[in-house]
This record gives C-alpha cells, sequence and structure tokens, in this order.
C-alpha cells in the first residue's frame, strides 16, 4: 500500500484547515510554521513537526504552501536551498500574476516544480464537496498530485501558463472586493436610517443576485455591443447622485457611490451617455 503524505507549510486559519483535511484522510502529515506553536493542535492529532523548512521538505514530494504572499514564499524557500529540488510545490498563496511567474521560474531554477493554486473558499469550506480551486501549472505534476490536491478542493485546471490560476483568482478577488463593499455601504445606510442589517437582509439578497444582469451583459461585452437599449449612462448617473445625497443626508461616507458617480460621468464625457452601463468596460480600460 502506498503511503499517503503531504507537507503543509503556512498554519494560518487556511494552512490549518487544510493539514486538518489530510489528516482526516487519513495522510501522514508533516508541518512546518515560522512561529511554531500554530501546529500544536496538529501535532496532537498526529502531525509530524518538522524543525527546519529544509526538513519539512525532504519529508514529502509535495509540498503545499498556504502563506500570506510570495514575499513569504521567498522567505520560506529561502531557508532550504538544498532541499527544493525534485520537489513539487502547490503554492496555494495569494498574489499576482506576475510574482507567481516569477516564482514558478525561481523554482524551475532549483529543480522544483510549481503548482499555483487559487482557493477560491474560505478555511471552513476545506473538504467540502463543492469547494473548488483555480489551478495552473504543469499538467503533467498536477495529475501526478491529484488525488492529494482533491483532498482538498476539486480542481479547476486553467493550463500550464503558472501565472493564470493567480489571474483569475484576482479577477475573482476584484468582483467580490468591490461588489461586497457595495453591500457593507447599503447596510450602513439603512443603519444610518434604523434599518438593521438582519431587516434589510432579504431585500440585499434580491438585490445583488446579480445573475441574470451577469448573464445578459457578458455576450454583449464580448461583441462590443454597448447599445442603451435596457440601460444608460445618462440614467445611471442621475440614479447615482440620488444614492450620493440619501447617504451624505445621512451622514454616511459618499466615497464609493462617489466614486462610481465619476466614473459614469467619465463614461458620459467620453460620447457613452445614450450607451449601457458595459460601455464602462471600455472607460476602464482606457
Ligand atoms: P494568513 O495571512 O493568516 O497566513 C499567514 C501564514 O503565512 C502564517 O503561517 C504566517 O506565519 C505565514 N507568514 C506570513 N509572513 C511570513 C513570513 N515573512 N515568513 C514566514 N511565514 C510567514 O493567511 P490565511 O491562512 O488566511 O491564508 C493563506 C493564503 O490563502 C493567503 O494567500 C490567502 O490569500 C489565501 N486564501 C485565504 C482565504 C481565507 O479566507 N483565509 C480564502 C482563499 C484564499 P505565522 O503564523 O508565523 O505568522
Amino acid at each position: 500500500m502506498t503511503v499517503k503524505s503531504v507537507t503543509v507549510i503556512g498554519l494560518g486559519p487556511m494552512g490549518q484547515a487544510m493539514a486538518a483535511a489530510y489528516l482526516d484522510r487519513g495522510y501522514e502529515v508533516t508541518v512546518w510554521n515560522r512561529t511554531p506553536g500554530k501546529a500544536d493542535g496538529l501535532v496532537a492529532r498526529g502531525a509530524h513537526r518538522a524543525d527546519t523548512v529544509e526538513a519539512a521538505f525532504k519529508a514529502n514530494d509535495l509540498v503545499v504552501l498556504s502563506l500570506t504572499d510570495y514575499t513569504a514564499v521567498y522567505a520560506i524557500l529561502e531557508q532550504a536551498p538544498g532541499a527544493l529540488a525534485g520537489r513539487t510545490v502547490a503554492n496555494l498563496t495569494s498574489d499576482t500574476p506576475d510574482r507567481a511567474r516569477e516564482a514558478a521560474e525561481w523554482l524551475a531554477a532549483r529543480g522544483a516544480v510549481q503548482i499555483t493554486g487559487g482557493v477560491q473558499v474560505p478555511p471552513p469550506g476545506i473538504g467540502t464537496p463543492d469547494a473548488m480551486t483555480y489551478y495552473s501549472g504543469p499538467e503533467k505534476a498536477i495529475e501526478t498530485h491529484r488525488t492529494a490536491l482533491e483532498v482538498l478542493t476539486g480542481i479547476d485546471y486553467l493550463g500550464e501558463d503558472p501565472g493564470l490560476a493567480a489571474l483569475y483568482y484576482q479577477i475573482g478577488m476584484d468582483m467580490f472586493w468591490t461588489g461586497l463593499v457595495g453591500f457593507l455601504h447599503g447596510q450602513a445606510l439603512a443603519q444610518a436610517n434604523g434599518i438593521s442589517a438582519r431587516e434589510f437582509l432579504p431585500n440585499a439578497v434580491k438585490t445583488m443576485d446579480f445573475r441574470y444582469f451577469l448573464e445578459f451583459y457578458a455576450p454583449r461585452i464580448d461583441a462590443g455591443n454597448h447599445e442603451g437599449d435596457v440601460d444608460n449612462l445618462t440614467m445611471g448617473a442621475a440614479s447615482l447622485e440620488h444614492v450620493l445625497h440619501t447617504a451624505q443626508a445621512a451622514g454616511v461616507d459618499g466615497s464609493l457611490p462617489a466614486a462610481v458617480l465619476d466614473l459614469f460621468r467619465r463614461g458620459i464625457a467620453a460620447g457613452h451617455g445614450q450607451d449601457s452601463l458595459t460601455s464602462l468596460t471600455k472607460v476602464l480600460k482606457g
């Protein structure tokens, strides 16, 4: 019987969840973390604590990295120059596509292979059936380690370019942060008017169910069709002015709707007043 084994480096909330998922599935798990105490709970459950990064790398062919960013990745990899060759590094650390590509080259120069991953779920989602991770990098390495990677999440393989997974992840984060802050701004406006977040929740859920709009607009964006047959920037700007004034009247910071209004006004100034809000993609690309 093959012993299933893996190393996990980085025991923040995400790395903890990953190491725990491997233990749950009967893997031999070696862990290392800059602050060693964070491994205590996992060690109590049977994980092996590596005393050095080098020992953590030497313990297994597959090394999962779950760190804050690639600055942390290099801070760790540079501690194990002699132990990288021959390893596959599943780098599930978020950062920019360029940094992911650089790290893949950096590792290749030292005889290691990087699989880049962008995890699409929070730590409690690790090991659950619908969880997915964007992966890119050498398909052969992903296939070799498919079983171990699938302990964590499903695999959404995007291609050989090691930057692709990071790119998809960042596009998703762009939508996530800006969309979610829109939700928070609306809830601040509700609260400032004595309406609780929970009271407004059913309305928020309906308003933020963008699926219809996303599916309607995506083919038009691809086709460069910004026809203003269902909406236009002039109408949108008038609506945003009402939002801004309502926020200001309630003493709520208006910088978010003001920034969106500014974008709409730039679109109008560029001649898109009667075009759909999808014409903003042209303004955004400059
Ligand atoms: P954390 O920022 O909490 O992880 C921190 C880990 O990085 C810790 O192990 C920390 O060590 C280590 N670290 C940071 N800087 C250094 C350094 N200079 N040298 C050595 N180690 C360092 O992140 P999470 O655990 O929440 O997430 C890990 C990755 O997963 C991130 O890239 C994140 O973007 C991504 N992700 C996270 C999600 C989430 O909801 N948490 C969701 C999807 C992706 P120490 O314990 O010593 O501080």
